[in-house]
């Protein structure tokens, strides 16, 4: 079984039908780079870049940063490499920063909100960025971004970070693609709209499930309502992947959802461009989507998104799996 799932590490991912996949890995820190890479991934489609910045006593300087990234890009190749800038807040704490408790850390003052309101953070990270571009194919990903001015905010002080560098004469890769999460129910719903401004979407089912549902995603108690297969969570990925496409960008997922046999047919059926996983899961989905057929998942999904009970659609997609 494991012989036979090696065999597929240097395949490229494409269904009975010929419908071709990306299938990334999301890391952590470089180590995890290379297991993605020696498990096959055709890309990393999530760094967390915070774990950079925890344990510790305060914030990571830009030359640790640089060479962090640097490292992963070097490790990709020519391979894509999402990066996504600092997602700290919500059960993600940083001591020395100084943040005030909150009521509902996960509805608070956090990721991107923290980037616009302390430029500083943002700017060294998008200079540590920058600087590493030119060891790799990098693409920077903005979390937890809810409106367009977001998105601007975050291009403008992108742009002045770009220029300083010129300034000083220090290289930087000229296409770097810039892409959103999708992870809050606000973004999905005007997805057409944000669509024109950015190069991809990479769909945060964690955070999109908790937000759809009003689930915490930490609570147990609840937990049985923290359901990817609620009809409404199927809707808004479907939406998202459709409002991409309308607009001529590619569109992926790094939640625990992209990873998931149960689901990996459904999203293949919905036109998802890229799935992004924990390394080992890897080989197991490019087994799994060889054996599918695109067409036969779209007419899946199609009936999969008329149906309106949750085990249900659990119940119907066993097949597949
Ligand atoms: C997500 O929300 O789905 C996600 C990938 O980000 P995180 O789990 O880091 O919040
Ligand atoms: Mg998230």
């Amino acid at each position: 079984e494991k012989a036979e799932l090696r065999k597929l590490v240097n395949s490229h991912t494409v269904s009975k039908d010929g419908r071709k996949i990306e299938l990334a890995s999301n890391i952590g820190n470089p180590k995890d780079a290379k297991k993605a890479s020696e498990n096959g991934a055709e890309g990393i489609g999530l760094y967390r870049t915070e774990f950079l910045y925890m344990d510790r006593a305060n914030l990571p300087t830009e030359e640790e940063q640089f060479l962090a990234y640097k490292e992963v890009l070097k490790i990709m190749g020519q391979r894509p490499v999402i990066i996504r800038t600092l997602d700290i807040g919500g059960d993600k704490e940083l001591p020395y920063l100084n943040l005030p408790k909150e009521m509902n850390p996960f509805l608070g003052y956090r990721a991107i909100r923290i980037c616009l309101d302390q430029k500083y953070i943002f700017k060294t990270q998008l200079r540590a960025l920058l600087r590493a571009s030119v060891y790799g194919n990098l693409k920077i990903m903005y979390p937890m971004i809810s409106s367009l001015e977001e998105i601007r905010q975050a291009n403008s002080v992108l742009e002045e970070v770009k220029q300083d560098l010129q300034k000083e004469n220090i290289d930087y890769s000229s296409n770097i693609e810039v892409g959103i999460m999708i992870e809050i129910p606000a973004a999905a719903v005007i997805s057409h709209m944000l669509a024109k401004e950015v190069d991809f979407f990479s769909i945060g089912t964690n955070d999109l499930i908790q937000y759809t549902t009003a689930v915490d995603r930490m609570n147990e108690k609840i937990s049985y309502l923290y359901n990817p297969f609620n009809p409404a969570v199927l809707a808004l990925i479907k939406l998202v992947i459709d409002n991409g496409h309308k607009e001529g960008i590619w569109v992926g997922m790094c939640g625990e959802v992209a990873g998931d046999p149960r689901l990996i047919p459904v999203l293949l059926g919905m036109g998802l461009d890229e799935f992004s996983m924990s390394a080992a899961s890897v080989l197991p989905a490019r087994k799994q989507i060889q054996g599918l057929s695109y067409e036969e998942m779209q007419k899946v999904a199609d009936k999969v998104l008329e149906m309106n009970i949750a085990d249900a659609i659990e119940a119907f997609v066993k097949q597949y799996q």
